[in-house]
């Protein structure tokens, strides 16, 4: 199928590994024209790199200045940055809440505004949020994951109802568990803390997950593409998982 992506410019955050990494070359792979930020400057064949710290509003400012002189807008805008801090509630300082609400809100908000008028007033775009299962199911330890991305959603939702009519799609794509460097080190601190051996606590940890293995960053990168294609015109204001099915609701 052909997504329809060449020549869209595509703005990709947090993307010099990871999961940000695997929807960056995704999608320049689909032919889009790709603008990859991350904290640190990094290269990669087919990208055009940026560097920015997405939780400090003056260097967001000026990543957005930066393409404002070179692109008319964006096309595609894909929101992804590094995890919060994990802490239990009751380990949560105040700063630790400030900095979670910097960088997985008002990253979003502050790029959100700079793109989306444009988008409206091209009547094409397509935006998607990197969010996580724990929106659904609150995940021990994660405490600002858990409040703030639920929060970055509703907001999300309520834009997607605003911007609809402009022909501007907004989702949510919640990762379970996806072989990254993060979630690595989050299992280690979790192999540690819990006692088991590693080999039990990975033989536990796969059984809570029905297609029985972690999935892939590249997997998830393919929905991503899908839904910045033109053929998702009509997905809106939706958040899917992309899990192994581990998620135990429903819907
Ligand atoms: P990762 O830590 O491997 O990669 C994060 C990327 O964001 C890196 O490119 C890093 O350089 C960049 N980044 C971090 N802080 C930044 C900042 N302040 N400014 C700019 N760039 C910054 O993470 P990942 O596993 O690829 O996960 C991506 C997102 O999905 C994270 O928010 C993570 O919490 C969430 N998530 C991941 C999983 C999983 O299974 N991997 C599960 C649930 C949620």
């Amino acid at each position: 199928m052909d997504f329809g992506l060449k020549g869209k410019v595509a703005l990709v955050t947090g993307a010099s590994r990871g999961i940000g990494r695997a929807i960056a070359d995704t999608l320049a792979a689909e032919g889009a024209e790709v603008l990859a930020v991350a904290r640190s400057q990094f290269e990669s064949e087919g990208l055009k790199t940026l560097q920015a710290d997405l939780t400090d509003a003056a260097s967001r400012k000026a990543l957005m200045e930066e393409i404002g002189k070179r692109h008319k807008g964006l096309d595609i805008l894909v929101h992804n940055v590094g995890g919060p801090k994990p802490t239990d509630v009751r380990q949560t300082s105040l700063s630790d809440w400030q900095e979670g609400f910097e960088r997985l809100f008002l990253s979003v908000a502050h790029l959100n505004e700079g793109f989306v008028p444009g988008m409206v007033e091209r009547g094409f775009g397509r935006i998607v949020c990197v969010t996580s299962l724990s929106i659904m199911e609150p995940i021990a330890g994660l405490a600002v994951s858990n409040g703030i991305r639920s929060a970055v959603t509703a907001m999300l939702k309520t834009l997607a109802d605003e911007v609809a009519p402009a022909g501007v799609t907004v989702n949510c794509v919640a990762p379970g568990a996806i072989a990254t460097e993060r979630l690595a080190d989050l299992m280690e601190a979790r192999i540690a803390r819990s006692g088991q051996s590693r080999e039990d606590y990975e033989r536990d940890y796969l059984k809570q997950i029905p297609a029985g293995r972690l999935g892939t960053p590249a997997e998830f990168a393919s929905l991503v593409a899908y839904l910045c294609s033109t053929q998702a015109a009509y997905v809106t204001g939706s958040t899917i998982c992309v899990d192994g099915g581990k998620r135990r609701s429903t819907y």
